[in-house]
């Protein structure tokens, strides 16, 4: 079966690009267009530096435009990448839009427990706060022990050192690195429901 560019930026609407075009491939289907208007993009003038789509475990590869002040002026996918040959899902081609972004807001608001309005406050007073309250309720509610079935049909009390009135849910774009820390943190904590909207 032929696809022609225009049939398969129709059928890829709405789906996960590189992986599906994968997919496709995989059931005999030529995407071969797609692939060859993907590397006739031209890329704006810049230093070019390779990177991976920050957004799921695919792993598309990016080249990232930066201007002579070191800003971001534009992220292409990468023709060299073996896994996704130059494609990006719509999510991916607009990760421009996760840096330069009028609608994005720069500073913290701070809505106080039934307050009408929001208030600016500083990076490290909301950082403060944050470790204020996580404390406070994991202190609150923390389980040095607890009963557990023991195998044999009774209870058994073990040593368990944990809370289950803290949570953590990480975001598409959490890295590696910075997922690594959550869980040593959380874990640490005693936090025991850790979650990451983007685990497939
Ligand atoms: S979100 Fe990023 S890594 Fe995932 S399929 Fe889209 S472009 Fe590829």
């Amino acid at each position: 079966m032929k696809v022609d560019r225009r049939q398969f930026i129709k059928i890829s609407a709405g789906t996960i690009g590189a992986a599906v075009a994968a997919d496709l491939a995989g059931l005999g289907l030529d995407t071969s267009a797609a692939q060859e208007a993907a590397r006739a993009v031209l890329a704006k003038t810049g230093k070019q530096t390779p990177s991976i789509c920050p957004y799921c475990s695919v792993g598309c590869a990016q080249i990232v435009m930066t201007n002579d002040e070191g800003r971001i002026i534009d992220i292409q996918g990468n023709p060299d990448s073996p896994i996704s040959e130059g494609t990006l899902c719509p999510k991916g081609a607009a990760t421009y839009q996760l840096v330069n972004n009028e609608h994005r807001w720069t500073k913290v608001k701070y809505r106080a427990p039934g307050s009408d309005h929001w208030e600016e406050k500083s990076l490290e007073w909301a950082m403060n706060r944050a470790a204020e309250l996580v404390k406070q309720t994991r202190d609150a509610d923390f389980n040095e022990f607890q009963e557990l079935p023991d195998g044999k049909g009774g209870r058994v009390k073990k040593r368990v050192m944990n809370t289950y009135a803290v949570a953590s849910l990480g975001g598409a774009t959490i890295d590696n690195e910075w997922n690594y820390a959550q869980q040593k943190l959380m874990h640490g904590l005693g936090v025991v429901y850790v979650e990451n909207q983007a685990r497939i």
